[in-house]
């Protein structure tokens, strides 16, 4: 293992960084092509990535970071998996993308349908990208049920589809964007809002206008205000009212998916929702999307039903190549158990030394996805996640980035463990952050 060297010392982008991102904002609005990868909230320029190993990320600087954003979920194996690397170069040589039906969608159809339980026994689509597989989803959703109305929670991200865009997570939530602009209001007068975890909320509202809802969609670990679980109970007793009033339960596990289980969060937790959306790990790396579930509501979906939905290259073979690279990995190693025990060891050592340093910390996790609030309350919604101390988690995060950690530059992000991040990358994390603190408290 190779040490953490030539880190950009002062917590900012380095030279070649910052003159790249000068060049970027001329071309690109904001220069970046997402806006979760501008350091808004937290200060400075972005380092640029020039490459990726394992638990690291290099930059144009030459810096050596450890990596908990992991591209946003997908890197579960690390970076640049040589059995994955090896798989997308193989289909590459035999053409990138040709738009006909391939032997490798059967594969990861199969092995997909078969790993998710809501899945099993029915059907699955392929496409490009978590946003299109929650706006197929739900389109699908009111085409079998004929209803228009969709739910969703507080402070989830769903992707940027228009009707998705009110009170989202993740980025919207860092620029303290509440919906965005150009969504037309009639686009999203059919999407009611209740908050996170608050079951009596959801029941009032289905027992109120269940008849014209289609769908509830739900994070089943919110991951995009940061890192927040599901109320003992919740998940179960939003399984019981929505099967009761006809309305098609949605699992947007995009982030959790392949991540907290085998099977995502709704195997974790045992509870099997009616349809699935899938993305980042799924692709492995490569732009690709998944909805699927129940044959009776997939058997919608064009050509077979009247529901449409398309895509120029869903199902690209290079991109189908990693994706199923890494599930058969996945399957054939499940190392959950193992990436449960490392982020417990991360997390409980980042909370002993927000105590001992006196910083308010409120640490989440599930699985291998963990968030540091700073606040000492209990955090189990968005409004609870909003009373953390942005200024302190922007000192934090360019604390960490200056001994070598890459954090997501938000407050209201999870980080992401890998299996490339093994117990002597832990405790080099922990060594930062106890810096880290240490020039947080002091500054106080
Ligand atoms: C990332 C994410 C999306 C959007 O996926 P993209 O591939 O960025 O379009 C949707 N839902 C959840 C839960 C996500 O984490």
């Amino acid at each position: 293992m190779s040490p953490v060297h030539s880190a950009p010392t002062d917590g900012r982008a380095g030279a070649r960084s910052r003159e790249l991102f000068a060049a970027a904002q001329r071309t690109i609005p904001g220069g970046v092509n997402s806006p979760v990868r501008a350091y808004k909230s937290v200060g400075g320029d972005p380092p640029f990535v020039r490459r990726a190993n394992g638990p690291y990320v290099w930059t144009e600087d030459d810096a050596q970071l450890i990596d908990y954003v992991g591209t946003w979920g997908p890197a579960i194996l690390g970076h640049a998996h040589p059995e994955v690397v090896e798989a997308v170069a193989r289909a590459a040589r035999d053409g990138l993308s040709f738009g006909a039906p391939t032997r490798g969608e059967v594969e990861i159809a199969e092995r997909i349908c078969e790993m998710v339980p809501s899945m099993r026994g029915g059907m699955v689509r392929l496409c490009n990208s978590g946003t299109e597989a929650t706006m197929s989803a739900l389109r699908v959703a009111r085409g079998f049920t004929g209803r228009e109305k969709i739910v969703k929670t507080d402070g989830a991200y769903h992707g940027h589809a228009d009707m998705l865009l009110v009170a989202a997570g993740s980025g919207a939530a860092t620029l303290g964007i509440p919906g965005s602009a150009g969504v037309p209001k009639n686009v999203v007068v059919d999407t009611l809002l209740v908050p996170w975890n608050d079951i009596d909320a959801m029941a009032e509202l289905i027992a109120r206008q269940g008849h014209e809802i289609a769908a509830v969609i739900i994070e089943p670990v919110v991951g995009n205000m940061g890192c927040v679980p599901p109320r003992p109970g919740y998940l179960e007793r939003l399984r019981e009212l929505t099967a009761a009033a006809g309305i098609v339960l949605v699992f947007d596990e995009v982030m959790t998916g392949f991540r907290l289980s085998r099977g995502g969060a709704q195997e974790r937790y045992g509870v099997t929702p009616d349809m699935t959306t899938l993305g980042k790990i799924v692709g492995g790396g490569m732009p690709v999307g998944a909805y699927g579930g129940r044959r009776d509501i997939m058997q919608c979906v064009a050509p077979l039903g009247p529901v449409y939905q398309a895509g120029t290259l869903s199902g690209n073979p290079v991109a189908v190549a990693a994706g199923l690279t890494t599930l058969a990995l996945l399957d054939r190693d499940p190392p959950y158990a193992e990436l449960e025990r490392r982020t417990a060891k991360l997390c409980d050592g980042l909370g002993a030394l927000a105590a001992r340093h006196g910083l308010p910390w409120s640490g989440t996790r599930v699985g291998s996805m963990l968030t540091g609030f700073f606040q000492t309350g209990e955090v189990w919604n968005y409004d609870d996640a909003k009373r953390s101390d942005t200024a302190m988690f922007g000192a934090y995060f360019r604390e960490m980035l200056a001994r070598g950690v890459y954090l997501a530059p938000s407050q209201f992000e999870a980080g992401f463990l890998s299996i490339a991040h093994d117990d002597e990358v832990i405790e080099q994390t922990l060594a930062a952050a106890d810096g880290a603190m240490a020039a947080v408290a002091a500054a106080r």
